[in-house]
């Protein structure tokens, strides 16, 4: 494969942007890799430069659920952009979003627009912390929740990829006031409840991880959760900005039966513009600016733009008859092809997969239920199966710790020829 151009624009990138990219996993740095630099991408294929093209499992790191440049999404930029890009001033699109998300997602009564992921969980802690007058913040080892300070404590995704736990520039008030418990153990939750009952105000997770790679909750772990919350007076914040509309339309909250008080969203509901939004029980809500005194603002925030991509893209979810039980087809089919490419292969590995998010891990335990259990990867064999993989044409996330993403425009032609090229990678690694 040549990647020539983009190995030339990544030497120029370095000079100008920090570590030549605006995000750190996209330098592939933990698979010894070159990023690519992408020209286009349409449906289910994306290209680089050098005019290479891959079945894209990246999708964006999420929000391409429907596949790039949606023909209906292109439309719907393009009618909103000629009567401007930003007033800075309510418009219409604002509530219909606003309707949408609370018809789908019914713990979130009211919702609140901001630009990224990072800031809505960001805002949903102060609001947690104004509402309950409490200072503390419980999140669990590895998951990823945004580079707000508060929560780069242990972090999943590109700080874990990086060996970069924490990060410098932090300081150690705020380390202080974030405590960590382990994912899918509900004794290491009550144990820091039992310690600091009165000064607990939230607790946030991501219900089912993406950022350590896809692990699911116990029920019992996850039912346990709310219940400590509502005991000792925390409010319970589900981070669904990779989960939300994606392992299913009311999101992993609709999955797992369980009722946060709190829910933070992006990805998705941007349909590939930047967009987050944090929502949830409308008294919690109402405390904030202009209604109640926690504030939190934004000169862009409901860009009529994003708002055009994401409602769009939240209308084509409902419209479509069958929406998550086509993902869910596609995706159980590449699961058991990569299941069965293992057993062939006799690679040792575990297939982790939710819907239309899945991990392969490389690792000899019989099961990945724990941030420990992700711990245990072969990050080398990744590596190396990651390039193969792009050698055949196969986008992955660059890093073991990560989902990958099946879209609504992946094929089942592109589902068969990934499994069959991810047999030959398996089986040239393993002689
Ligand atoms: C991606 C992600 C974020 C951060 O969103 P950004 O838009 O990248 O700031 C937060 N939480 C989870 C669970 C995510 O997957």
């Amino acid at each position: 494969m040549n990647i020539s151009k983009s190995i030339e624009a990544y030497k120029q990138a370095v000079k100008s942007i920090p570590g030549g990219v605006n995000s750190p996993v996209r330098a592939f740095k933990s698979v010894n890799g070159n990023p690519l630099f992408i020209a286009k991408a349409k449906g289910a294929k994306i290209s680089d430069i050098d005019g290479n093209e891959f079945i894209d499992y990246v999708g964006s790191w999420g929000p391409m659920i429907l596949g790039h440049a949606h023909p209906e999404v292109v439309k719907a930029l393009n009618e909103t952009l000629l009567n401007g890009t930003s007033f800075g001033a309510p418009t219409l699109l604002e509530i219909q979003m606003a309707e949408t998300i609370n018809a789908m997602i019914p713990s979130i009564e009211s919702v609140r627009m901001v630009n990224s992921g990072t800031e809505a969980t960001m805002s949903a802690l102060r609001l947690a912390r104004g509402f309950t007058g409490r200072s503390i913040v419980v999140k669990f080892e590895g998951c990823y929740h945004g580079h707000g300070d508060s929560f780069l404590i242990k972090a999943g995704s590109g700080a874990l990829t990086l060996g970069v736990p924490s990060s410098p520039g932090i300081t150690e008030g705020t380390a202080k006031d974030t405590l960590i418990a382990d994912y899918n153990n509900l004794d290491s939750v009550e144990a820091l409840f039992k310690q600091n009952a009165e000064n607990i105000a939230a607790v946030i997770i991501e219900p089912i991880t993406g950022n350590i790679g896809v692990v699911e909750p116990t029920n019992e772990f996850i039912q346990g959760l709310r219940k400590l919350c509502t005991q000792y007076g925390a409010l319970l914040i589900f981070d669904e900005v990779m989960t939300g509309f994606r392992v299913a339309k009311g999101g992993a909250q609709q999955l797992l039966g369980v009722k946060p008080d709190l829910t933070t969203l992006g990805k998705i509901i941007g349909g590939g513009l930047p967009v987050g939004a944090y929502g949830g029980r409308k008294d919690i809500m109402d405390k904030l600016a202009p209604q109640g005194p926690i504030y939190q603002a934004g000169t862009l925030s409901g860009n009529p733009m994003a708002m055009a991509a994401g409602l769009t893209t939240l209308k084509i979810i409902n419209e479509t008859p069958n929406f998550y039980s086509d993902l869910e087809t596609k995706s159980a089919m590449l699961e058991a092809g990569l299941n069965e490419n293992l057993v062939k292969t006799g690679v040792s590995g575990v297939v982790n997969r939710v819907g239309s998010m899945f991990t392969l891990f490389f690792t000899a335990n019989k099961a990945v239920n724990s941030y420990a259990d992700v711990l245990t990867c072969n990050t080398d064999f990744f590596a190396k199966y990651f390039n193969l993989s792009l050698e055949s044409g196969i986008y992955l996330a660059p890093s073991q710790f990560e989902a990958g993403f099946v879209s609504a425009a992946h094929t089942i032609s592109d589902i068969q020829y990934t499994i069959e090229k991810s047999y030959e990678a398996l089986k040239q690694l393993n002689n």
